[in-house]
């Protein structure tokens, strides 16, 4: 490039000036959206139950605070006059980006009127408190009425993005820049084809054994044991901390508070410490993000299915492994004399990695587990569409589950009130990030290890800094600034691909399962 006269750069300064005043107006709202998580976290931690109606109220006013500052009509004439100010940075600069993600972010908010948001998040509030109510009593009848007026908001959303090629797109957007109802479905097609012969050979097969998880586990010999464990794969408690809560969540505060949460099961061995594994990959990517963009739009993960497939790479790809037990299990059985002294490590291998068909996504093990996603995708995409009407959804739902899973759940509460998503949220994109993150696991893990096949010898010695410095080289670092799929190709060197997943089940499972190899 010609070098730079002084009249160009005097017309540059103002773009300079005006750059930092954006970065700065972004920082605020990052501020009021980092104030607002410390009270979500407390909410779900340590605050008494006489802290609640204020607490919302409270949290309320940060939001709309947050959300008022970012639809802002100067931010709007910032990131418009620094535009063409980003095309003549370079393309990959983190400048240019930051002006990108501010525009992408400014453009969706200020399409999105703040009556609908008030109206959305008041009925969401209503339908979830419901929904605590009538999950336990099994009255899906009850919801109907709240799940039809959120299917209605759900649709109405779409329209604020209109036109669109599919009536999810905006939603599935919001969680996934870049993927659409069409791709998803493409996706979970070839994924489903795969998956059903690998599901029906491992349950043709003897049930796995998995009774020595069951036994009675001390609660705080569980939880000093996923802190080291976390400890161990990468986490930084010297940036983070971890506390009990009901359903384990990761929280970022800034680059120096990344906070993980976990549950213990005085029955459940795997409980607490999956848990904790599966919210340390969330928080080791938002630890590893660049000091640099923090405070600004690029200092968080990309998307919900790269976040995913952060957390699930270490719960499931790494810790689920032989090789990973090789080194924790003599630990694991010290902790546990009594209980665990007389189980050889490949029964706690198959126990830990026991495929079955069940009921819960929650609960289901990670081969199954996409098969429940698959389902509620198309189910929700029936809705938006129009083609499934939310009172017919409960008997929906069940022929799903007896097609997919071969399994009918005897009520409701197992069946279509079991996850908290639509109740408290939109109907559509809530759940296909799961799987995605599940894909792009194994995607990152066979890319990591095509550099670094040193990882896999030193994963049973308890070295993870290999693996993990390539994660924080290749992805955390970036944060947001390139969208997924150009995360994806810079990190993998291909699009985003079914084969290393299937791969990866078929190997492991076909190895602990001892399968025909038809299933290959
Ligand atoms: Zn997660």
């Amino acid at each position: 490039m010609a070098s730079e006269t002084a009249a160009t750069s005097q017309r540059r300064r103002p773009a300079e000036d005006m750059l930092a005043e954006l970065k700065a107006r972004l920082r605020e709202i990052a501020d009021l959206r980092a104030a607002n998580a410390v009270l979500s976290w407390d909410q779900a931690t340590f605050m008494p139950e006489g802290g609640a109606a204020a607490r919302g109220r409270q949290m309320a006013m940060l939001s709309r605070l947050a959300h008022e500052r970012s639809v802002a009509p100067d931010i709007g004439r910032l990131i418009d006059t620094l535009t063409p100010y980003s095309e003549s940075l370079p393309p990959a600069s983190d400048d240019a980006r930051l002006i990108r993600v501010a525009r992408r972010d400014f453009e969706k908010a200020i399409k999105v009127p703040a009556d609908y948001v008030a109206r959305a998040s008041a009925h969401a509030a209503a339908s979830y408190q419901e929904w605590t109510r009538a999950r336990p009593a099994n009255d899906f009848k009850s919801m109907v009425p709240y799940l039809e007026k959120t299917l209605d908001l759900s649709r109405e959303y779409s329209q604020f993005f209109a036109p669109y090629a599919h009536i999810a797109d905006p939603h599935i957007d919001d969680a996934d820049e870049g993927m659409n109802a069409a791709s998803v479905s493409k996706l979970f097609g070839e994924l489903k084809r795969g998956l059903r012969p690998l599901v029906d050979a491992i349950c043709d097969q003897p049930e796995a054994d998995d009774s020595c998880l069951r036994r009675e586990f001390a609660k705080p010999r569980q939880l000093e044991f996923a802190r080291r464990a976390a400890e161990e794969i990468g986490y930084d408690f010297q940036r983070g901390r971890l506390d009990l809560t009901h359903h384990p969540f990761c929280t970022r505060f800034s680059a120096g508070d990344v906070r993980i949460t976990t549950r213990v099961n005085d029955h459940d061995l795997g409980d607490a410490l999956f848990s904790t594994l599966h919210e340390s990959g969330h928080a080791m990517y938002e630890q590893g993000i660049d000091p640099a963009l923090a405070g600004s739009p690029l200092g968080h993960g990309v998307s919900a299915g790269v976040h995913e497939s952060q957390s699930r790479l270490w719960e499931n790809v790494v810790a689920r492994s032989r090789g990973f037990w090789e080194y924790f299990y003599p630990l694991l059985q010290r902790a546990f004399v009594d209980e665990l002294a007389g189980v050889p490590l490949e029964t706690f291998h198959r126990a830990i990695n026991k495929v079955a068909r069940s009921l819960i996504r929650t609960d289901a093990d990670e081969v199954t587990y996409n098969l429940h996603i698959t389902l509620r995708f198309d189910l929700e995409v029936r809705m938006l569409e129009g083609r499934l009407a939310v009172k017919d959804l409960a008997e929906a739902w069940r022929a799903a589950m007896q097609a997919d899973l071969r399994v009918t759940p005897p009520d409701d509460r197992d069946g279509c009130l079991q996850d908290v998503h639509w109740y408290s949220g939109a109907i559509g994109g809530a759940f296909h990030s799961y799987t995605i993150g599940n894909i792009l696991a194994a995607q990152f893990y066979a890319a990591a290890l095509k550099a670094h096949p040193e990882i896999s010898g030193e994963i049973p010695r308890g070295a993870f800094a290999t693996l993990h410095d390539w994660l924080r080289e290749n992805i955390y670092r970036h944060g947001s600034k390139f969208p997924p799929n150009e995360l994806v190709a810079r990190a993998t060197g291909a699009a985003m691909s079914m084969e290393p997943y299937l791969q990866y089940l078929r190997e492991k499972y076909g190895a602990l399962y001892k399968l025909p190899a038809m299933v290959n």
